[in-house]
């Protein structure tokens, strides 16, 4: 008998239908002989309905208000569900995040997990029950408060889950098919990838692919837990994302030994370029103002540093960050200024991250030319320029981003005549 874990996105749970759907598909695994816990979303754009909501009555939220607010999204669902599931005559029962034993750090909005001990949801699976628990929720030991992990956070809960339980699989359901070489919102002509290994789909999340949270990639290489990322919509097979060395034992005989050279295009919206101007050309400057946005708990992604247009001695430091987190790294940054001793501060939040990635990239001289190649002939002015081993990624101006990714994934050979299926969800 396995254990299998499975997280329903928001999308798959958005109204009655889709919790019905979702119901049946658990009750089919059950079925089958399997031990079966659930982990859910908030029902479609719950969240960030809930999100506009507070932002209609305060500018500035209490970070533990907002923690008890939508925590409650993903309680809406877990009930939901394990009503439908007890309807149609199969045990189950629920648990939030703290009594499913996700214990967090104390950090509202972006809790990290401490330590996992679902001794409750054990139990119920010992005795017959269909464990469902809410997923992006924790709560810490410390302060004794709801929590929440972030943004697409469930992810992260059900491979915790699946880890600490010792599960066969963690099922990622969601409202496509699978990983794709592009958003097919975008690229219709993506293609579903069919298994790829945990480095590569690491890379993918970092570079703002939405279809598996970032945390839940690392969280999953780190224990070794396979992950299969399918559609609650159809029964096709998913992507099987691997952790390295069930990757040798997945090879079949006469399959390729070498990987494809690359395995997709990821893009992003959710950051904003900050350029620091005329900062002093001497040792310690970019210290001082990297310990001030550590200070602002922003996690930044690409720098670049250049001849300052301020003039001799000087440069100019640019960054990104997530747009969320840009106001408060812009007020500890004017309020570093003087000491510091840099002129000025631009922002702009009109811009996109567009990421190549591909394991077979580091042996393969000529990928960086068709790139930068492929930009050009979309008419894509590049704006910063960062790699890793297995990445390429450039910001431009976020108009341009869209058409940037189609060139893109048509000159590396992605694209397919098989129109992509997009079964729900806004990709919100
Ligand atoms: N409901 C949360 C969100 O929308 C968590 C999740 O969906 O994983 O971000
Ligand atoms: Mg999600």
């Amino acid at each position: 008998m396995s254990l299998i874990v499975q997280k329903f996105g928001g999308s798959s749970v958005s109204d009655a239908e889709g919790i019905k759907r979702v119901a049946r598909r658990i009750m089919d695994t059950k079925a089958a002989g399997n031990d079966v816990v659930v982990v859910v979303s908030a029902m479609g754009d719950t969240t960030d309905e809930l999100l506009d909501l507070a932002g209609q009555l305060t500018d500035d939220p209490p970070a533990r208000e907002m923690d008890m607010l939508l925590s409650a999204g993903e309680r809406m669902s877990m009930a939901l569900l394990a009503m439908t599931i007890d309807g149609a005559g199969e045990k189950a029962v629920s648990f939030t995040g703290s009594q499913a034993g996700m214990m967090t750090d104390a950090v509202h909005g972006k809790a990290r997990i401490i330590d996992v001990s679902p001794q409750r949801v054990r139990q119920a699976v010992d005795r017959g029950y269909v464990a469902i628990v809410a997923g992006f929720q924790g709560m810490s030991p410390d302060s004794n408060d709801v929590t929440t992990m972030g943004r697409g956070g469930s992810d992260t809960t059900a491979v915790a889950l699946a880890a600490a339980l010792n599960a066969d699989v963690c099922e990622i359901y969601t409202d496509v098919d699978g990983v794709y070489t592009a958003d097919p919102r975008i690229v219709s002509a993506a293609q579903k990838i069919d298994t790829i290994s945990s480095e590569e789909m690491l890379e993918l999340a970092a570079s703002g692919a939405k279809i598996l949270h970032l945390r839940c990639v690392e969280y999953a290489r780190r224990f070794g837990v396979p992950l299969h990322v399918r559609s609650s919509f159809s029964e096709h097979e998913g992507t099987w994302v691997l952790p390295s060395e069930d990757d040798k034992i997945k090879i079949q005989e006469g399959e390729p030994l070498e990987q494809p050279i690359i395995s997709g295009v990821a893009h992003d919206r959710s950051e904003a370029k900050v350029t620091v101007v005329g900062v002093p050309d001497v040792p310690g400057k970019a210290a001082e103002i990297f310990g001030v946005i550590a200070g602002a708990h922003s996690n930044i992604d690409m720098i670049v540093q250049n001849v300052s247009t301020a003039g001799k001695d000087k440069t100019d430091i640019s960054f990104t960050l997530p747009i969320v987190e840009g106001k408060e790294a812009l007020d500890a940054l004017r309020d570093a200024q003087s000491r510091v001793g840099f002129e000025a501060i631009e922002y702009d939040d009109q811009v996109g991250k567009l990421s190549l990635i591909g394991a077979g990239m580091r042996s393969n001289p000529g990928v960086s030319y068709k790139f930068f190649q492929a930009l050009h002939e979309a008419g894509v002015n590049v704006d910063m320029i960062s790699t890793s081993e297995i990445r390429i990624s450039v910001v431009t101006h976020a108009d341009k981003l869209d058409d940037a990714v189609r060139a893109v994934h048509a000159v590396f050979g992605l694209d397919t005549d098989v129109e992509a299926t997009v079964y729900g969800g806004t990709g919100r």
